[in-house]
């Protein structure tokens, strides 16, 4: 088969079969079939994950034919909403927008699959809410002998942990029932301001419903994003079609993308390419459909790594960068994005058991990335981080599962359901043990 790499060129694989099933029962055969003849099976959304965490040289299967809405509920607050598995965040958040309902919440691109953006848990930012697996209610997932089994807290529990945020290593889901809201708009504001005001201003700041700020290395700069939820009949107040294309398709793809292979080769230019940009998006607010605010268009090719610390860590955290990066000769082009979650009790989700900040580090993936992704996982470790299931990191089971205090039990349900390691591959063995 054809070689498959994902989004950020920093995985490739040679798998023996590509399939894509059409239904449940046809998942299911093929499942069943690859383990009969000795193959390991790994399901891939958009392949948006950094790490190899869809990697097989097996059954490589895509569920790009098993998507759309499948049941609503409605409940006091909204709806259940059962979704085919492959089905993209995007196409979702449309089609629950139809319906009056929404996501509670989002990260800051929509292409995944609702089932892989579960998988290694995807989130967005707002101190009140948590990450998407954190609002799965159900799930229906293939095992590794080819049988389905529909879970929830109610019905096998421990399995169902492990299905919502588990990287695909208990079997392959088929369908998520999503606890959805009331289609809501949200109110973005953004500004440019400086890191040392907005961390003296941050419990303020956390009050608004989404916050989250971008620090430019090497300044004292950032841009800070705060939404506000409002109903789904609030008026529409987009940001005007001259505006967001200057904005969003010049200033943050266009320019910043020039930014970045200037950077790479004249890296001394970098501090002031990044004071530049973060004055060059001025202060602007804009109302709309509440995903469309969420989600935005990345099409810089970057790497990143992720980590989850408590949030009173966080100026600690901040500073110990700045000064590593004080020492060191890096040039650093890329903006550290922070955000905030709620506290969740996922078995394996990087906010279980604590409200959490998430200090994001990117590099343009052109660059190198190691002396600086390793130098930011040594500081966030310091303080308890956990770091993103699909984004570059270099921990191993024996130092994930002391920060993780139900991760034994998850190890526990993979080796019960899948003993035979069907649907392993070297990143698991490596984060879970073998
Ligand atoms: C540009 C960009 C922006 C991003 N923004 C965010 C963000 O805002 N917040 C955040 O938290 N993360 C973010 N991420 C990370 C991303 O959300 C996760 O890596 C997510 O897992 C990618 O979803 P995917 O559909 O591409 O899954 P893949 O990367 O294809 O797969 C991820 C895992 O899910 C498993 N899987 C896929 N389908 C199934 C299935 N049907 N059953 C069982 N397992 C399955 C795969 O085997 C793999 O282990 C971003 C990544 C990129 C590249």
């Amino acid at each position: 088969m054809a070689t498959w790499q994902n989004w950020a060129r920093t995985e490739r694989s040679n798998p023996q079969r590509f399939d894509t099933p059409e239904s449940t029962d046809e998942l299911a055969a093929v499942v069943a079939r690859s383990a009969e003849q000795g193959r390991h099976v790994k399901a891939v959304g958009a392949g948006h994950s950094f790490t190899g965490a869809a990697v097989t040289d097996g059954t490589l299967l895509s569920l790009d034919r098993m998507t759309g809405i499948e049941t609503v509920l409605p409940t006091a607050t909204g709806a259940l909403v059962s979704v085919r598995a492959g089905t993209r965040l995007h196409d979702l958040s449309e089609q629950l927008w139809a319906l009056g309902l929404a996501l509670p919440n989002l990260g800051d691109v929509d292409v995944q699959s609702v089932a892989g953006a579960i998988s290694t848990g995807t989130h967005g930012t707002g101190a009140g809410f948590t990450g998407l697996a954190a609002q799965v209610r159900a799930v229906t997932t293939v095992l590794a002998d080819g049988s389905v089994v529909e879970c929830s807290p109610a019905h096998q529990p421990e399995l169902f942990e492990v299905s919502r945020l588990g990287i695909g290593a208990v079997g392959v889901l088929s369908s998520v029932t999503f606890d959805c809201v009331a289609a809501f708009r949200l109110r973005a504001h953004e500004a440019p301001g400086s890191l040392h005001e907005t961390l003296d201003s941050l419990d303020d700041r956390l009050r608004a419903d989404h916050f989250e700020f971008y620090w430019f290395p090497h300044t004292d700069g950032v841009l800070t994003k705060s939404n506000t939820r409002l109903p789904g009949t609030t008026p529409v107040d987009p940001v005007g079609r001259i505006r967001g294309f200057v904005d969003d398709e010049v200033l943050s793809n266009g320019v910043f993308n020039a930014f970045q292979h200037l950077g790479t080769r004249v890296p001394t230019l970098i501090p002031g390419l990044n004071s530049v940009s973060s004055r060059a998006l001025s202060e602007r607010t804009y109302t709309d459909r509440s995903h469309r605010v969420f989600a935005s268009n990345r099409r810089v090719r970057f790497k990143e790594m992720e980590y989850a610390i408590p949030v009173d860590a966080l100026p600690a955290v901040l500073d110990e960068i700045a000064a590593w990066l004080r020492r060191s000769a890096l040039k650093i082009g890329f903006p550290v994005e922070v955000r905030f979650a709620a506290a969740d009790d996922v078995w394996l989700s990087t906010a279980h058991g604590r409200d959490t900040a998430y200090v994001a580090v990117h590099q343009f993936h052109r660059g190198e990335h190691r002396e600086y992704f390793s130098a930011v996982e040594a500081i966030a470790r310091a303080v308890g981080g956990r770091p993103h299931w699909g984004k570059l990191h270099g921990l191993t089971a024996a130092e994930l599962s002391e920060a993780y205090p139900r991760f034994d039990d998850a190890v526990a349900v993979r080796d019960r359901v899948d003993p035979q390691r069907v649907f392993d591959n070297a990143y698991l063995q490596r984060v879970l043990g073998a």
